[in-house]
C-alpha cells in the first residue's frame, strides 16, 4: 500500500530503528514507546488488521510470535513481556498495517 507508513518503513522510505528482519517480518522500535522496551513486529505483506486475517496469513502470524520470543530474549525481557495487537479504531488501532507491540522491561511489574 503506497500510503501506508509501515509499508514505507519496510521499504526504508521512512527511517526506523530495526532490531530484527527476515523474509517475512520486520521489527523496529516504536517511535513513541509507552514501556521501557516497545518493539513493533509487522509482516512485510500488507494486512490492515487482525480482523482481516485469513487462512493464508496463518504462517506469517505464527512467525511473528516466534520472532517475538527471540527478540524478547535478545532484549533481555524474556521473563516478562506482553505481545499485543489492536484491531479496529474502537480498540485504539491507529496504523492500519497489522502490528504486534512487544512490551517489556518494567522493573517491578505487579499486575
Ligand atoms: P496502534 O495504536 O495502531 O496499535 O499503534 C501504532 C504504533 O505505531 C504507536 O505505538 C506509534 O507510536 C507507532 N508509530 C506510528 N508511526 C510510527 C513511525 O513512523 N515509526 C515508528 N517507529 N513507530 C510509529
Ligand atoms: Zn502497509
Amino acid at each position: 500500500m503506497s500510503d501506508c507508513v509501515f509499508c514505507k518503513i519496510i521499504k526504508d522510505e521512512i527511517p526506523s530503528d530495526k532490531v530484527y528482519e527476515n523474509d517475512e517480518i520486520v521489527a523496529f522500535k516504536d517511535i513513541n514507546p509507552t514501556a521501557p522496551v516497545q518493539i513493533l513486529i509487522i509482516p512485510k505483506t500488507h494486512l490492515s488488521s487482525l480482523s482481516r486475517a485469513k487462512k493464508n496469513h496463518q504462517e506469517v502470524l505464527g512467525s511473528i510470535q516466534v520472532a517475538a520470543a527471540q527478540i524478547a530474549e535478545d532484549k533481555g525481557i524474556s521473563n516478562a513481556f506482553k505481545l499485543l495487537t489492536l484491531s479496529g479504531k474502537g480498540a485504539g488501532q491507529e496504523v492500519f498495517h497489522i502490528h504486534y507491540h512487544l512490551l517489556g522491561g518494567w522493573k517491578n511489574k505487579k499486575k
